[in-house]
């Protein structure tokens, strides 16, 4: 080991591994963790009592004998115990609740009107939530369903103060600056509710269901705005105050450069976000309303429509290709709706390998999120896990 692995080392055989280890099935008893974190058998002993003392482990019967004493098997319990978790975006919030060990029970998408503001908006997802609790097999298989919910995670498409829950200017949601999202959930349910970026749910989720093994990974979230998530040491890196991986208002070669909400002009949102391509293809004068329809121009082969796509990619790409210089990730993904735009993801992919040290680049893998739709309700889950655990 050198002294650069020691902070991820130093994580290695805590409670939330332990529990990782388990829920993912990678361990099922005592011995199969102790192997894996490397800690004596009688630390994992009282690490795994505390885990089934707080109801986040449980033994369930006998496993395979090698010869002796079978020993007793470890399961994340899968009645009892569930998380809610909101992921919002622009038009529509996904909705779900989670086991323990991160997998979704149920889930639904619901249209939202963000213009409404934030209580009608947070109100009717809460209100969800509860819903959904209420028919949770899950939940309801040790009785009342309303005790088995741990804690609620929010992912919201704007920047997020990380300490407080507090909203701070989000482009396109009028009436949510300064909103304490965080204050407005604690009035309303008694569990405890997390609040996060989306970028960064999209990325924790993706980290935890996809390369857990990679220790330094950046995810683009690429949809209606743009944004990007960190994970560095394996951990979600947020920074002093929660805005890092903000890649939204950076500015990038444009000519012209386009207004952007913040106020100024050419940054990374205003070029390349799906709102932008929205924009940018409406003044050419090609009448289309939303991401859906330019999605489909581009998918068509629409000459003007794959042109920005291509630039929009070359513009992630600039902005990437200086995360990736300054960080050295082993994994760059994107994902969100323009993920599956070919043009922009090959001219990102060039401009990216163009303007990267050949070191930075050499074993870097560059992919699309492969965790589907679900991707930020699972990051908004393992969120409230980590609480959990970290509580237990
Ligand atoms: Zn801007």
């Amino acid at each position: 080991m050198t002294i650069d692995d020691a902070p991820r080392d130093a994580l290695r055989g805590g409670p939330r591994e332990l529990l990782r280890w388990v829920a993912t099935g990678a361990a099922v008893s005592r011995a199969d963790l102790s192997r894996l974190s490397g800690l004596s058998p009688s630390t994992v002993s009282q690490r795994v009592e505390a885990l089934i003392n707080q109801g986040l482990l449980e033994e369930t019967g006998a496993g395979r004998s090698r010869g002796g004493r079978r020993p007793r098997q470890l399961a994340v319990p899968t009645g009892g115990a569930v998380v809610g978790a909101v992921d919002l975006g622009a038009h529509h919030a996904r909705v779900g609740t989670l086991d323990l060990s991160g997998r979704v029970v149920q889930a639904r998408t619901l249209p939202v009107r963000i213009e409404d503001g934030p209580e009608a908006v947070l109100g009717a997802l809460l209100a969800e939530v509860t819903t959904l609790v209420g028919d949770d097999p899950v939940a309801s298989a040790d009785g009342s369903a309303a005790d088995a919910l741990r804690g609620i995670g929010i992912g919201i498409p704007g920047p997020v103060q990380h300490a407080t829950g507090r909203i701070v200017s989000p482009s396109r949601m009028p009436g949510w600056n300064g909103f304490d999202v965080a204050a407005f959930c604690a009035g309303r349910v008694d569990v405890p509710v997390i609040v996060d970026n989306d970028a960064n749910l999209m990325a924790l989720g993706a980290h935890r269901t996809a390369h857990s093994e990679l220790d330094h990974a950046v995810y683009i979230k690429a949809g209606t705005g743009i944004g990007s998530g960190v994970i560095s040491s394996g951990r979600l890196h947020r920074g002093a105050q929660g805005s890092a991986g903000d890649i939204s208002h950076c500015r990038v070669v444009a000519d012209p450069a386009p207004p952007c909400t913040c106020g100024n002009a050419g940054c990374l949102e205003a070029v390349a976000s799906g709102a932008a391509l929205v924009t940018a293809l409406r003044g050419q004068g090609v009448p289309v309303s939303d991401l859906t329809g330019v999605i489909r121009l581009i998918d068509d082969g629409d000459r003007q429509a794959t042109a920005l796509a291509r630039q929009a990619g070359r513009a992630v790409g600039e902005i990437l290709a200086v995360v990736v210089n300054f960080f050295n990730p082993q994994v760059v993904a994107i994902g969100g709706r323009l993920a599956d735009c070919e043009p922009l993801l090959a001219s990102m992919r060039a401009t990216l390998y163009e303007r990267c040290l050949p070191l930075a680049t050499q074993t870097l893998l560059i992919e699309r999120v492969a965790a589907g739709q679900d991707v930020g309700i699972t990051g908004a889950a393992h969120l409230v896990i980590d609480h959990v655990v970290a509580a237990a």
